[in-house]
């Protein structure tokens, strides 16, 4: 038996949760440091991630990043469409990947999937553009 704390990350109440198992699925983060990127003039964000614009350009023209050291799910179909896309564009290409259409999955037993945004994130994009011509 697992005896547990939560705590809200973005306001509501802590809980104390009891459960036979318990699987920690939380704490994945970019591993960009010790690459030297500072040296060549490139700022990480707040999360330590590497900015980069459409073309997955980074700040340095010539340096482009993809995958789990961008912004995004930290999915490997998301970082090898990344990849795909970014040398095509690198080939004079176009450069478009819609992040709607990234599915994610949990592999628990029945799998949970999804893909596109939750019903809140979309509720919260039309709250207050005529919300109450969608309801
Ligand atoms: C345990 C686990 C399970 C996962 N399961 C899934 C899953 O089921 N489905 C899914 O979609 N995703 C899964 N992922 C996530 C997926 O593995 C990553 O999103 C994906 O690999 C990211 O690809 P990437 O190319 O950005 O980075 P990576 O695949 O990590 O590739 C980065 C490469 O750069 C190399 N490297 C690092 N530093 C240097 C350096 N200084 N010089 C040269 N090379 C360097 C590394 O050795 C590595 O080969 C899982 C991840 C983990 C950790």
């Amino acid at each position: 038996c697992v005896c547990f704390r939560v705590e809200a990350a973005a306001g509501g109440k802590n809980q104390t949760l009891t459960c036979d198992v318990l699987l920690v699925c939380v704490g994945r983060r970019p591993f960009t440091q010790s690459l030297g990127l500072e040296s060549v003039g490139i700022e990480l964000d707040n999360r330590g991630r590497i900015p980069v614009n459409g073309r997955f350009q980074t700040s340095v023209p010539s340096i482009f990043a993809i995958g789990d050291v961008i912004a995004g799910p930290m999915l490997a179909h998301k970082a090898e469409d990344e990849g795909i896309i970014c040398v095509e564009g690198m080939a004079g290409g176009a450069v478009h990947i819609d992040y709607n259409c990234v599915p994610s999955v949990i592999y628990t037993h029945p799998e949970v999937a999804w893909v596109g945004k939750t019903e809140e994130q979309l509720k919260e994009e039309v709250r207050g553009k005529n919300w109450e011509k969608y309801q």
